[in-house]
């Protein structure tokens, strides 16, 4: 089976679970991940917003043109990364979400980077970077690579702020543009590190 099924195979679960998952009463109502089945690089936002629940398409709307931006900035085309939520719904009036909810869609989410096995993983935003890195401020280690076992394997997980607070605020909008800049450095370094990553027995270190 390819990358490629085994992601759709995941869609189609979300969609089959529906009855049992928090703020969805349709199987339409859920927003999968979506972008390159074998992508070097995985977005994990936080949950759907108006747009993306009505086009079940994650990062659509105002926030997701400015990624779409800065990936173009580093010359990364969307099509060539995936694309996910830690929520695959839109919770009402873009509440944060709970963590009851983030705990039901997380087997989703686990697959997802199971079946992807990205070298770099960006989180956008505090719920999606809680994942990896708890208890933290994201205004600490935004920008900062981490390397840290994750499902029994190395993983490196890049901290973002989330775009929608980087459109509301200059200054976070200049820290995500800076953040976005060193991406190709960082790909550079985790792909020269790919191989290692196997005897590493590191549990959490801060690169750079
Ligand atoms: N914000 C998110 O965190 N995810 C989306 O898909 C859209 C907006």
């Amino acid at each position: 089976m390819t990358n490629a099924d085994k992601l759709r195979e995941v869609r189609k679960q979300l969609e089959v679970d529906y009855a049992s998952l928090p703020l969805v009463s349709s199987a339409k109502d859920t927003v999968p991940g979506e972008g390159n089945p074998n992508a070097e690089i995985m977005f994990i936002g936080e949950a759907a917003g108006r747009n993306e629940a009505l086009l079940r398409r994650p990062f659509v709307g105002l926030a997701g043109k400015l990624v779409d931006k800065q990936l173009e900035a580093i010359g990364i085309p969307r099509k060539e990364v995936y694309i996910s939520n830690v929520v695959k719904c839109r919770p009402p009036d873009n509440r944060d979400p709970l963590p009851e909810e983030i705990a039901a869609f997380a087997p989703y989410l686990d697959r997802e980077i199971e079946v992807l096995d990205p070298k770099l993983i960006i989180t956008l935003g505090r719920f999606s970077m809680g994942k990896f890195i708890p208890d933290v401020k994201i205004s600490m280690i935004h920008g900062r690579l981490h390397k840290m076992k994750f499902q029994g394997k190395m993983r490196f997980v890049l901290p973002f702020y989330h775009p929608a607070a980087a459109l509301r605020q200059g200054k976070v909008m200049d820290m995500f543009i800076a953040d976005f800049k060193k991406v190709p450095k960082i790909l550079e370094y985790v792909n020269s590190k790919k191989a290692e990553l196997e005897f590493e027995t590191t549990v959490h270190e801060t690169l750079f």
